[in-house]
């Protein structure tokens, strides 16, 4: 059986396959349409499972109790209720997903998983400071946590399989995350940091090899399935994971990366197409060898990259095996 598990794209940019453009700067971002217009959400989390996704992400990660009470007037029982929404939405596009390979042998992904995206509290603050972490500094570890408490609860009892924390821009918030997982101990999760592009730093300056070994070991044993960095630029993915699962490492880490298309994003502007970029599945060996288990795409990547990715790992896996 495969040690490497293929993730699913950017949501957003799939979704808008659906919808037509999405506005960036709405502060419900994609989770609007967990409302608005669930028919899409299912095609597209079916559109990553027939690209060969074997994980696929809830549509929760800018979904938040203050975010729908803001923005859509609801309540905190009625904005739970959406995370419960979101996770039925998968579980539907998986059954719907399973009804159309029944009897088909050559499936990679027969039984796909689900995992409960988590998005850092900074997603939430609408300006962008999940790639900063300015407001890391002012918050404090017991009301992260408090913040994140219910949605990972809610995600949890709704049936997810795994949990993907993501886009974290510092290390306190990871931190509190690894904390706050031990009150959920048959919960398995990936933790997934948001980082700078000079090759060594998560978003808010710290070390992306310190921050990301001290929350491995800090976890309970078995808890974390991965860590590691989503939402950058492939080419400065390979950089930060070096340091990891060197030569002389006792500890084997598994490493989680599910980078951008390489466009450049700003609250200004939104994304913008940045020239010479380097497509994200021609690094997929590369990083399988320094120790990625977990792989996919984030923003502005579609379906049809992860399907060059899970062509990719399937190569790289036929000639482990030779
Ligand atoms: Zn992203």
């Amino acid at each position: 059986m495969s040690t490497i598990k293929v993730l699913d794209g950017g949501f957003s940019t799939q979704l808008a396959t659906h919808v037509g453009d999405i506005i960036d700067g709405d502060p419900l971002w994609t989770a609007r349409f967990l409302v608005t217009n669930p028919n899409a959400i299912i095609s597209t989390h079916l559109d990553f499972l027939k690209a060969g996704a074997e994980i696929i992400l809830t549509n929760t990660y800018q979904a938040s109790i203050d975010g729908f009470s803001k923005y859509m007037g609801l309540t905190e029982e009625e904005s739970l209720d959406i995370f419960s929404k979101a996770v039925d939405y998968a579980k539907e596009a998986v059954n719907l997903y399973k009804k159309e390979i029944k009897g088909d042998k050559n499936i990679i992904n027969e039984n796909p998983l689900i995992a409960g995206s988590i998005g850092p509290y900074g997603a939430c603050l609408h300006d962008a400071s999940e790639y900063t972490g300015k407001y890391c500094s002012s918050v404090s570890e017991k009301v992260l946590m408090d913040w994140h408490r219910p949605r990972i609860n809610k995600l949890i009892d709704s049936g997810i399989n795994i949990l993907a924390i993501e886009t974290i821009p510092c290390k306190r918030e990871g931190e509190a995350l690894v904390t706050l997982l031990k009150e959920y101990p048959n919960t398995k999760a990936w933790l997934s940091f948001s980082c700078r592009d000079d090759g060594c730093s998560i978003a808010d300056g710290s070390n992306f090899h310190n921050v990301i070994t001290e929350c491995y070991k800090k976890a309970s044993r078995g808890q974390i399935l991965a860590v590691g960095v989503n939402c950058i630029a492939p080419q400065n993915v390979t950089p930060l994971l070096k340091a990891i699962n060197g030569r002389c490492k006792k500890e084997f880490i598994p490493l989680v990366v599910y980078p951008n298309s390489g466009d450049k994003y700003t609250v200004e502007s939104g994304w913008i197409k940045e020239e010479g970029e380097y497509p994200l599945h021609q690094f997929v060996h590369e990083w399988l060898d320094l120790g990625v288990r977990y792989i996919g795409g984030c923003c502005r990547t579609y379906a049809e990259d992860i399907k060059k990715i899970q062509a990719e790992v399937k190569t790289w896996e036929n000639k482990k095996q030779t």
